[in-house]
């Protein structure tokens, strides 16, 4: 084995060259001894960084603890594989601790000189803080974008695994605006040392643009990713009181390079932003895919709009009557075909409407649209409406109701011909100002449909707030309603709610036979669905349903529908014809079960006058005496004695009037049931 001295008269031709070449240049050129574990260097670099003597050699360990503590792993683990033979060259860059204490990025290259068993003795290389300083942002004293790209090029290259992290201070904007850009720079610094803190040491920060910084999170799952932001979100909003959102995404990605992956973790982040700040999200190749249709579609529609709405064209759907399934009116629907993508559904392209603040011309040219067409249609069907939608941007707008009466206006339309739709949201709980606008419209004659009922905002208190005059009740309730059932008993109840407020209803989405049949024993006033017809455009609308509606027959005839349906025997029973025609008596009639009272049968105007609409499984005296629970049967009634054939006739007294009433014994499927007829005896009507 060579004693020190031997090796240092071995090395010292190398020494003077390093030093000669050394003395015409900046950077600090070095000599590394391997197998000794020696450093010699070429200038006296001990005078910028406090290493403990003064001199050009120095041991592995002196050199080690002139780097910055978050940096000495990386070098140290790189040393030891140029040791153990597994690398002969070096490249990196990491940060020296000057005497300043101020942490320098260094760019450290070299190669291998002579091997001795194969593995590298000598290397030399230099140590260079310029090269570096281009890619080091002044502010923080972090790397920047430049060298991030390149440590992501050798990530992919290698095929590693990880997360990049998009942090950004949200509102900063706003933060350099009110306390000056000092304040800001204060900021991202401190939220730069906040992140450093937490960082382990494989993982690396860099300053991107603006407020902006990444994070390359080497190894980290998405959940262990999540766990570091989170501690990043809670001590900065703690010791700033402001909060940072980011974006996230987990490589390797497809098509892995470092443009993409900037940019999809760009767009995660700016989903959090638009999503209400402070949080984190990761990056999703559909929702991006998303957004890149998005703003296609953006383009095309603004062009659509400008080329005066080439591509938007109108389809109307028909509104029957509940109780006969006569045509009444129509919703008009807006819809788009785009030069790229063919027909795009109005749930697409209204919020970008929406977004855009298109939807207010949009809005006019609808309501001009489908006015003029309501007009063309009067002229057949003189007293047939339209329902046209509106969107919370109109209803804002000031000018809607110059809109909306210069468009009846041109179309020569009386205000009552429209109905106007509005979606259910928590927003319509501004009453004054809504019920100021709706009254306004009134005047006219022009009504006001709440679109959606049940979906949006989930009080119905409001019902009795707001001057409206229809509900729309949404089609997630109709959806295989069956008698009886949940969804029945809760459309039931919002019909009745609305009728107690005089509101009128209308059941939107009915498809099947079984789901018309069954609202229609729920008395809505008017249906909307597939079931009678999808929207259509304006000349299938004319031929379809105009022109059976101007013979004066019902678009659907439920008719003949009976004899395909499976319900055949519950129709038999419960004949349409017959319903209808008791429904139009002034007298009160009522079936109920001769021995258990049970209700079978209350027809409308007795439904009227109880308020309850819905009987099934209650008994006569629970509805007519109403509420008076635990009592059996009415002191009166004399059921006991009735026959079948003759009718018992008594006159009672309610309140000062006095009523006829007539009963007696019948078969209601073929059990002994109490037919009830009650006549209003001081009056003709009721
Ligand atoms: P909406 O106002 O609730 O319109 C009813 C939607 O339900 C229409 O969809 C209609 O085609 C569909 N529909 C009708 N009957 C049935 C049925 O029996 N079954 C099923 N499954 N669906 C049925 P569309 O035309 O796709 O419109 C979707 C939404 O776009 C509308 O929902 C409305 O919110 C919006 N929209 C359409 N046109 C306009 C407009 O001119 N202005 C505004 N602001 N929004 C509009
Ligand atoms: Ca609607
Ligand atoms: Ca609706």
């Amino acid at each position: 084995m060579q004693n020190d001295q031997d090796r240092r008269a071995e090395l010292r031709p190398y020494i003077e060259i390093l030093s000669f070449w050394g003395e015409s240049i900046e950077d600090y050129l070095f000599l590394l001894d391997v197998r000794e574990e020696k450093f010699y260097f070429s200038s006296c670099i001990w005078e910028k960084y406090p290493l403990p003597f003064m001199d050009i050699y120095f041991g592995m360990e002196d050199w080690i603890s002139i780097i910055d503590v978050r940096d000495r792993d990386k070098v140290a683990r790189s040393l030891e594989e140029v040791k153990s033979g597994k690398i002969d060259q070096v490249s990196m860059e990491y940060r020296m601790i000057d005497r300043k204490g101020v942490s320098v990025w260094v760019n450290c290259v070299g190669k291998c000189l002579s091997y001795e068993d194969g593995k590298a003795s000598i290397i030399v290389g230099s140590i260079s803080e310029n090269v570096v300083s281009k890619k080091i942002d002044q502010l923080t004293g972090l790397q920047n974008q430049t060298v991030l790209e390149k440590v992501f090029q050798d990530i992919f290259q290698k095929g590693e695994t990880g997360c990049f992290l998009m942090l950004g201070i949200d509102d900063f904007k706003n933060v350099n605006d009110k306390y000056g850009r000092k304040f800001g720079d204060e900021q991202l610094k401190k939220l730069a040392e906040i992140i450093d803190k937490n960082l382990d040491y494989d993982s690396q920060l860099y300053r991107l643009d603006g407020d902006k910084f990444g994070i390359n999170l080497v190894g980290y799952s998405k959940e262990n990713a999540k766990a570091f932001y989170n501690r990043i979100q809670t001590e900065f909003s703690i010791q700033t009181y402001s909060t940072v959102s980011a974006g996230a995404i987990t490589y390797p990605i497809e098509a892995g390079n470092y443009h993409n992956l900037y940019q999809y973790a760009e767009d995660a982040l700016n989903q959090s932003k638009q999503q209400g700040k402070n949080k984190l999200s990761f990056f999703s190749i559909d929702d991006y895919k998303g957004h890149l249709f998005f703003i296609d579609l953006k383009e095309e529609i603004l062009e659509s709009i400008k080329n005066n709405f080439e591509g938007f064209y109108i389809y109307y759907q028909p509104v029957v009557n509940n109780a006969d399934g006569m045509l009444v009116k129509s919703e008009a629907l807006m819809r788009w075909r785009s030069k790229q993508y063919g027909e795009i559904s109005p749930v697409v392209f209204i919020p970008i409407l929406e977004q855009t603040g298109m939807i207010l011309e949009a809005g006019k040219w609808i309501l001009e649209n489908a006015m003029k067409q309501c007009r063309e249609w009067r002229e057949f069907l003189p007293n047939f409406r339209m329902n046209i939608n509106l969107s919370y941007i109109q209803l804002k707008d000031k000018k809607l109701m110059e809109i909306v009466f210069d468009a009846l206006k041109k179309a020569d339309l009386p205000g009552s011909a429209i109905i106007l739709e509005v979606t259910e949201s928590i927003q319509l709980q501004d009453y004054s100002y809504f019920n100021l606008l709706f009254y306004q419209l009134s005047k006219k004659g022009i009504q006001i449909s709440i679109d959606d009922f049940g979906t949006g905002y989930s009080s119905l208190g409001y019902l009795k707030e707001l001057r409206v005059d229809e509900i729309k009740i949404d089609r997630c309730f109709v959806k295989s309603i069956q008698e009886g059932g949940y969804n029945a008993h809760l459309v039931k109840n919002m019909i009745e709610l609305a009728h107690s407020v005089n509101i009128r209803v209308c059941v939107e989405g009915v498809e099947t036979f079984e789901e018309r049949t069954t609202l229609q024993k729920l008395f809505p006033d008017v249906i909307q669905g597939y079931y009678f017809g999808k929207p259509e455009t304006p000349d299938n609308f004319y031929e379809k349903f105009v022109l059976i509606a101007k013979e004066g027959k019902p678009i659907v005839d439920d008719g003949e529908r009976k004899i395909v349906s499976e319900h055949n025997n519950l129709l038999k029973k419960n004949s349409q014809n017959y319903q209808n025609l008791l429904d139009e008596l002034n007298e009160v009639i009522y079936v109920c079960d001769a021995e258990t009272y049970e209700l079978y049968y209350v027809n409308k105007i007795g439904k009227k006058l109880t308020g309850v609409y819905d009987y099934t499984g209650k008994k006569c005296y629970e509805v007519f005496q109403k509420g008076k629970k635990g009592k059996k049967v009415c002191e009166h009634c004399e059921a006991n004695g009735l026959q079948q054939g003759t009718f018992h006739t008594k006159i009672e007294k309610a309140k000062d009037v006095e009523f006829v009433v007539k009963e007696k014994l019948i078969l209601w499927d073929e059990k002994p049931a109490r037919l009830e007829v009650i006549t209003d005896n001081s009056s003709e009507k009721w």
